[in-house]
C-alpha cells in the first residue's frame, strides 16, 4: 500500500479525524538511519505525526518540527514536516538497544525518558509558533495528545504505531488524530470515547489488512462520518551543498581553520538523510572569504 493520510469530518463537523499509513517512509528512515528496533518505533510513531500534522497547515512554505529532547538513552528525537506531508527526521542516538516491555512490546518510552516535547510551527509569520509540553508517558501519541488539549486547547485523541518484521524491517506504520470541535456535544464525545475504548491498536488494524479511511471508520464509528481529502506522504529531505555550507559556517572561523590546517578533505553528513557532503581544505577557504569570517 502507498504512505498516504486521509481526512474527514464527523458528526456535522463536531469533529475532525486524520488517519495514515506510513510505512514505507518509516521504513526508508530506518534504512537510511540503520535505527534499532525501538528507535525504529520511535522514530516511525514521530514521522507519522508530523505527516498529518503537516498536511494540518495550509501554506505551501509552512514547516512543522517535532522535537523531542529527553534524559533516555535516545536523548532526542528532531522530525519535520511541510504541508504536502514530506517529512524527514533523526534520532540522536540511532541505535538505542534496550529489553522490550514485558508484554513484548518494544519499549519506546524506555528508550526516550523524561523529557519535553516541542511542536514548532513556521507559518512564514513574523514569530514561529511554539508549544512545549513535558513528555507524558514518552510513547508519544499519549504526549501529543496531551499537547493538543494543553498547548493548543483541542481535546484530541492521537493514535500511532510501527510493527516491526523478524528481520527488523518496518511491517506496518500509521496513526490517526482525532480532534473535537469547541461545540462537540456530549452525545458524540459519549459515542466516540465508546468507540475508542474498545479500538485496536493501530498496527493490528492495519496488519489486519485495514485501511486509513476503515481505521477512521471504526472510529468514528456511528458518526456520520464525511471524507474530505486525500494525500501522499513521503520521507524527503530538501538538503544541498549551499545549506551545507550554511552549516559549515556556522561553526565559525577558528573550527573551520583548524579544518583547513589539518590538510585534508573534510565530509559532513545531512542529519536527516545521511548524505555526505566533502570540502576539500581549498574549499573551506574559499567559503571562509565568500561568507566573510
Ligand atoms: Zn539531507
Amino acid at each position: 500500500m502507498e504512505d498516504y493520510i486521509v481526512s474527514a469530518m464527523a458528526a456535522g463537523e463536531q469533529i475532525r479525524a486524520f488517519a495514515c499509513t506510513t510505512r514505507n517512509l518509516v521504513e526508508h528512515a530506518r534504512s537510511i538511519h540503520n535505527t534499532s528496533p525501538v528507535m525504529s518505533a520511535a522514530l516511525g510513531r514521530m514521522l507519522t505525526a508530523a505527516a498529518m500534522m503537516g498536511s494540518m497547515m495550509k501554506g505551501e512554505k509552512d514547516i512543522l518540527t517535532l522535537q523531542i529532547k529527553s534524559e533516555g538513552p535516545a536523548g532526542g528525537i528532531t522530525v519535520t514536516a511541510d504541508s504536502s506531508a514530506n517529512v524527514k527526521g533523526y534520532a540522536n542516538v540511532s541505535e538505542v538497544i534496550i529489553p522490550a516491555k514485558p508484554n513484548g512490546k518494544l519499549d519506546v518510552s524506555g528508550a526516550i525518558g523524561p523529557g519535553t516535547l516541542r511542536v514548532i510551527k513556521d507559518l512564514g509569520l513574523k514569530e514561529p509558533y511554539v508549544g512545549e509540553v513535558a513528555l507524558q508517558t514518552g510513547e508519544i501519541a499519549e504526549d501529543l495528545t496531551y499537547y493538543f488539549a494543553v498547548s493548543e486547547q483541542v481535546p484530541s485523541s492521537v493514535g500511532l504505531g510501527v510493527l516491526m518484521n523478524r528481520d527488523n524491517t518496518v511491517r506496518q506504520a500509521g496513526g490517526f488524530i482525532i480532534q473535537l470541535m469547541p461545540y462537540a456535544s456530549d452525545e458524540v464525545i459519549g459515542i466516540l470515547e465508546e468507540n475508542l475504548k474498545s479500538l485496536s491498536s493501530v498496527t493490528t488494524m492495519l496488519d489486519g489488512g485495514d485501511t486509513p479511511e476503515s481505521m477512521l471508520g471504526k472510529v468514528l464509528n456511528g458518526l456520520d462520518i464525511e471524507f474530505t481529502g486525500k494525500m501522499g506522504c513521503a520521507y524527503k529531505c530538501n538538503c544541498n551543498r549551499e545549506r551545507l555550507e550554511r552549516v559549515m559556517l556556522s561553526l565559525g572561523r577558528k573550527e573551520l581553520d583548524e579544518m583547513i590546517a589539518e590538510g585534508k578533505p573534510v565530509e559532513v553528513g545531512c542529519s536527516f538523510c545521511n548524505t555526505k557532503y566533502v570540502f576539500t581544505p581549498e574549499e573551506l577557504a574559499q567559503l571562509e572569504e565568500a561568507g566573510g569570517i
